[in-house]
């Protein structure tokens, strides 16, 4: 008997976006946590870690300068600027996790996720989360207790906006009930590898199941 032949799947590149404080960070976490195929592309950014960061595991936080550098290098995959800090996705690792067959979760803004609509239509997909009300997102930023009162009504202020943009993502999710958002992320994940386009090789696969039918009564030796 000879192996059936087999297909291989294109990487996905998984974008969550929402305002701040609706829950998408805490969503990739688990998500990262239980699905061990997906890889967290790391950010660059110029905002301050907030005290439950560390270095290389949240973000790459850098200078302004060096943010510029690795721009105007063409290191970054897209950019932008959010709350009034630059974030940044560095090329190289998302190339290499691709390459080797990963797939690659984002937690970017709306003009990131655009950027990467643009460069990368075939592989993406978008997701926006919702928080269930605005009472819930502003006491959800105050809870997280990372951000000073400023901060939390800059956020607040850009949700408005941020809010806007839901229209510009495959999926949207309500995050209310946790464990609920986050079965509804790995469903969309679950359906979108087997999405037909992605799946190269499919031709001979279906052709060497096909071949390998016994349809005369007699069992088929294959060569
Ligand atoms: P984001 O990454 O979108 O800014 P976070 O993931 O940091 O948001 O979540 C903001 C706060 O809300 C955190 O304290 C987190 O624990 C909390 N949180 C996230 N999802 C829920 C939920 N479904 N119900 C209640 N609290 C939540
Ligand atoms: P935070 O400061 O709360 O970690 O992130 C603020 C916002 O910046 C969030 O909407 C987050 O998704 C977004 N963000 C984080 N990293 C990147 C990035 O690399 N590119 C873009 N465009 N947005 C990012």
């Amino acid at each position: 008997m000879t192996a059936p032949d087999t297909y291989t799947r294109r990487g996905l590149l998984v974008v969550l976006s929402s305002p701040s404080g609706a829950g998408k960070s805490t969503i990739s976490r688990l998500l990262l946590e239980q699905d061990k195929s997906l890889s967290l592309s790391i950010s660059v950014t110029t905002r301050k870690r907030r005290a439950s960061e560390v270095e290389g595991v949240h973000y790459h936080f850098v200078t302004m300068r060096d943010f510029e550098l690795m721009r105007d290098r063409g290191e970054l995959l897209e950019w932008a600027e959010v709350h009034g800090n630059c974030y940044g996705t560095p090329r190289d690792p998302v190339e290499k996790a691709l390459s080797s067959g990963r797939d690659v979760l984002f937690d970017i803004d709306w003009q990131g996720a655009s950027q990467l609509q643009a460069a990368m239509p075939d592989d993406l997909v978008s997701i926006f989360v919702l928080p269930p009300s605005g009472a819930e997102l502003h006491s959800r930023l105050v809870r997280r207790a990372e951000d000073d009162e400023a901060t939390i009504l800059r956020r607040l202020r850009n949700a408005r906006e941020e809010l806007t943009h839901y229209t510009e993502y495959d999926y949207v999710i309500v995050n209310d009930e946790l464990q609920s958002a986050l079965a509804s992320v790995g469903a969309i994940l679950a359906a979108e590898r087997v999405r037909r386009r992605r799946l190269n090789g499919l031709d001979r696969f279906v052709a060497s199941v096909s071949d390998a039918l016994v349809t005369d009564g007699t069992e088929k030796v294959s060569d």
